[in-house]
């Protein structure tokens, strides 16, 4: 594994534990020569991770939008950091860039990022392992409501457990390592859920 792309806050968050595990998995990236892709941001727990990186002499890759450099701060000292036109390219590249990707608490974007490359996954577009660090159970209310996605019937119990959850880095990378990826891809389940129905 060469690159993983992390979406975490652009504010530190309330509780101290948030910062300290950006720094741990800021740490065992640069100690594995493992790339960090990110949002290229200089503030919150983007900016810690990345600076975590490279003071430990790891590799960064920032990827931000020209409109919001100035808002998050752009970590101008990065020695790549890439300036796109747009959040849909800043996506796509840091997709893109990624061998598999991480994320750590955060806010809405945080979130956003998350959902799209799971969803990109259930569709079939990527087979890349996504995994979230699940810090003083930030993140068991959206959990939960997977579960109820599943219990619903809106998502495959597959597509659910594609989402791979831990609270400490090095536990989730060996997960990654031991990830395959699910084969019931959306599209198929739909003609057959069409078939079933007809
Ligand atoms: P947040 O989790 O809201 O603090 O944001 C974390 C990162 O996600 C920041 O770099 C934001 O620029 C980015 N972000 C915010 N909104 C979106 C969005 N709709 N799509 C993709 N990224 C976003």
């Amino acid at each position: 594994m060469e690159r993983i792309t992390v979406y975490c806050g652009s504010s530190p968050g309330k509780d101290p534990a948030y910062q300290a595990a950006a720094i741990e998995l800021g740490k065992i990236m640069a100690s594995r020569n493992i790339t960090l892709v990110y949002g290229g941001g200089s503030v919150g727990l983007m900016g810690i991770l990345a600076r975590t990186v490279v003071n430990e002499g790891g590799q960064v890759i920032g990827v931000i939008p020209r409109a919001i450099a100035d808002m998050e701060v752009a970590y101008t000292e990065l020695q790549d950091l890439r300036i796109v036109e747009d959040m849909h390219s800043r996506k796509a590249l840091m997709a893109d860039l990624a061998d598999a990707f991480i994320a750590l608490p955060g806010g809405m974007g945080t979130i956003e990022e998350l959902m799209e490359v799971l969803t990109w996954s259930q569709l079939g577009f990527h087979q890349k392992p996504i995994g979230i660090l699940n810090i003083a159970g930030f993140f068991d209310p959206m959990l939960v409501f997977l579960e109820r996605l599943s219990k619903e019937e809106f998502i495959t119990p597959e597509h659910k457990s594609m989402l791979i959850v831990d609270d400490k880095p090095e536990r989730l990378l060996h997960q990654f390592s031991e990830y395959t990826p699910p084969l019931v891809d959306k599209a198929k389940r739909a003609l057959k859920l069409s078939k079933k129905n007809a």
